[in-house]
């Protein structure tokens, strides 16, 4: 452990939670992409998810100082101006993964805590592969070696792209979904198939596994069709995206909330695109941590993975971030027409 991970993790460790309420919005959000043991190739170069003993310190953790809400819950409080209970938190989960399914909903289930998962309808039955865990996969080669043949062939690609190979993979972890074509491209050179490898590792939920996850009381929501970043889009596309992957989770399920959480950020959006769906759509959900949004059916959610440091740790710096920000004036978003 680096030294500023031991004086970050000292200083949290002592400061009591209750001087920590005046932070608060009263309701937590925190959310994972997934929960494994032992992290898969089509995501393990991209960030650390919880291990299950991590996941489950970080649930009791929340269980000893906050009160589980499900999405109804918080629709119906949203709907009747019936407050939260003070404390409370709802746990989310992004992307798809089966894991969701395999890992998560029996540790949800034996604690006794809703959640609510978000799917991109494209990857749904393992369709098609999210261009990041594609991104992932190829990384994961590149680790573990090329053949010579297929260095020169990558190196002759990047090349002719305007690419150093030594600057390949740092471009491929920024990588947007417009120039996801090289990814195809390169795993080609590899003769690496993701079609194969989404066929034998399915890595995505099956229909019939969301169809067991709302049979155990869990929530579900769209989280676009194929996960692009909002901000390369027009506000048409983006209005498209999120009716399109919407409409077809509402088609094949049955859903009492429609949620929708946005993939990769909300920086940006603007209010003309709340107006558009507002008939279509009853809760959005960010990722600017705590911060408190101008649209109020708009909620903002933290992330609680990684490996440093614990789900305590992250919701204590979480809140005192708030804090500071809200001190500064920086604690909410303000939305543009
Ligand atoms: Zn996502």
């Amino acid at each position: 452990m680096s030294v500023k991970d031991w004086l970050i993790k000292s200083a949290l460790s002592m400061m009591p939670i209750p001087m920590l309420s005046v932070a608060q919005t009263g309701l937590l959000l925190p959310y994972y992409h997934y929960v494994n043991d032992q992290s898969p190739p089509h995501l393990r170069q991209l960030y650390a998810g919880r291990s299950r003993a991590d996941f489950t310190a970080d649930i009791t953790w929340l269980l000893q100082r906050y009160t589980p809400i499900s999405l109804d819950d918080l629709q119906a409080s949203l709907a009747s101006g019936k407050p939260l209970p003070r404390n409370c938190f709802h746990l989310t989960f992004d992307d798809g993964f089966r894991e969701c399914h395999d890992v998560i909903a029996p540790v949800l289930v034996r604690l006794g805590v809703p959640a609510t998962f978000f799917i991109c309808s494209a990857f749904l039955d393992n369709k098609q592969m999210f261009y990041r865990n594609k991104i992932s996969l190829l990384l994961d080669k590149f680790s573990a070696g090329l053949t010579p043949s297929q260095d020169l062939a990558v190196k002759t690609l990047v090349a002719t792209r305007g690419v150093s190979y030594s600057g390949l993979c740092p471009l491929l972890r920024t990588i947007s979904s417009p120039q996801a074509v090289l990814v195809d491209k390169i795993a080609e050179l590899l003769a690496f198939s993701f079609d194969d490898y989404l066929e034998t590792e399915r890595p995505y939920l099956s229909s019939g596994q969301v169809d067991d996850l709302l049979m155990q009381g869990f929530s579900i929501g769209a989280h676009s069709v194929d996960h692009p970043r909002y901000q390369e889009l027009t506000v048409e596309q983006q209005i498209n995206q999120t009716r399109a992957s919407m409409a077809f989770l509402i088609k094949r399920f049955p859903i009492s909330c429609r949620a929708f959480a946005f993939p990769h950020s909300d920086a940006g959006i603007t209010v003309s695109f709340f107006r558009a769906l507002s008939s279509e759509v009853d809760l959005f959900f960010g990722t600017s941590r705590l911060k408190k949004d101008s649209y109020g059916r708009c909620f903002q959610r933290f992330s609680l993975e990684g490996s440093r440091y614990t789900g305590e740790e992250i919701i204590k710096a979480n809140l005192l971030k708030q804090a500071m920000k809200g001190i500064l004036g920086r604690g909410y978003i303000q939305r543009k027409p």
